[in-house]
């Protein structure tokens, strides 16, 4: 059997449709563990298909009522799709990554200090805990950073040691070919870059591994100097909602850092980092447009910023669970002209040196840059 998808569906809309409608899984089990909670997307499941790994929901509400059903893999990972019964093909699942088993001297899992994400990138959240995430009424709607620290699958602070060593067993043992280091935000006026600069000059010492460090603006545009000479070779600030109504919604804490700082910043990080290769993550599905998000995007774009744009996923056990996924017309209505924008730019996720915007297993928008250019 073939990776190839034998549906008459353009790839781009099957990974937009699987991510999100979601799909259910005849054996929950399938695959590498998914992840439940924990800083940004979560509740994937990891699938491959025609050559792309795409996370796609698994444990969502909408998921469980998607059309897409997916059969219980072989020994080698292969399964098959269907869509309302009809067969679509086959997908695989990735297997469990080796440096999984590895544990530190003092008992901790390499799996609780890093984790395979997509297909090939080795994601952290470096410090597990955020100075938004005291009160309901502070917190990011969407974010369940806690969650998955409450439920012992992580720890709070990711030593630089450890996190050196487990990058280094990623890549001798799984081929991981970038990196990906977010943090939760603490007290300080440097909103994380701090630990992000210890922590990657420890990876980059141990292991020549491509990494993005992801954070808010800090106080001060110097470091994101002192990140570049760490080591990292991308940065993502994340605006997750675009319009002051929803920020103020859905992140009342965050959205207390002004449109404008993130803008200066921005502007600033590309002159350290160059074009393309810092990058901002904004959720789809959330109040924000298909207008404000595309105007919010060009603008972005005249930076030098790549936007990656994903489809809002309700994660269990946040104040959104309930709150419906986008459909897959919403998304594509955002996608496709955008794609068209980053493409006439020469701002591409093949470009980006590390992080997120080249994982692109959150979002179809990566499938559509790549049709345009077919
Ligand atoms: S796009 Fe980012 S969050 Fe999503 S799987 Fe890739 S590295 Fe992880």
């Amino acid at each position: 059997m073939s990776q190839t998808m034998p549906s008459a569906m353009p790839t781009e809309q099957l990974v937009n449709e699987l991510q999100t409608f979601g799909a259910r899984l005849v054996d929950p089990n399938a695959g590498a563990d998914s992840r439940r909670g924990g800083a940004g997307p979560s509740d994937h499941k990891a699938l491959t298909l025609d050559g792309m790994t795409v996370m796609v929901p698994v444990h969502t509400g909408t998921a469980s009522a998607s059309p897409y059903l997916v059969e219980k893999p072989d020994a080698e990972g292969r399964g098959r799709i269907s869509r309302d019964g009809v067969d679509l093909g086959e997908v695989r699942f990735p297997r469990r990554p080796r440096f999984y088993d590895l544990q530190t001297e003092d008992g901790i899992p390499y799996s609780k200090i890093a984790v395979l994400h997509g297909a090939d990138v080795l994601a952290t959240t470096v410090l597990q805990s955020c100075v938004r995430y005291q009160s309901r009424s502070k917190t990011c709607q969407f974010c369940a950073i806690g969650e998955s620290l409450a439920a012992g699958r992580t720890i709070e602070r990711k030593t630089p040691a450890q996190l050196a060593a487990v990058a280094k067993a990623a890549v001798e043992l799984d081929g991981v070919k970038h990196m990906v280091m977010t943090t939760g935000t603490p007290p300080g006026k440097d909103r994380g870059a701090a630990i992000l600069v210890e922590s990657a000059a420890a990876v980059k010492a141990a292991v020549d591994l491509p990494i993005q460090a992801q954070c808010e603006p800090p106080d001060d545009d110097a470091w994101f100097a002192r990140l570049k000479a760490a080591g990292v070779d991308a940065l993502g600030m994340h605006l997750e909602a675009v319009t002051p109504e929803v920020r103020a919604r859905i992140m009342p804490g965050k959205a207390q850092v002004p449109l404008e700082r993130y803008f200066t910043a921005f502007e600033a990080a590309v002159q350290v980092f160059g074009r393309g290769q810092v990058s901002t993550y904004i959720l789809a599905g959330l109040g924000d447009s298909v207008e404000a998000i595309l105007d919010m995007s060009a603008r972005l774009v005249a930076l030098g910023v790549y936007p990656f744009v994903v489809p809002f996923v309700p994660i269990s056990g946040t104040p959104l669970e309930n709150h419906p996924a986008p459909t897959a017309e919403f998304m594509h209505a955002i996608l496709e002209p955008l794609a068209g924008m980053l493409v006439r730019s020469g701002l591409q996720a093949t470009d980006i040196k590390a992080g997120c915007g080249k994982c692109g297993a959150c979002s179809a928008l990566s499938t559509y840059e790549r049709r345009l250019v077919a």
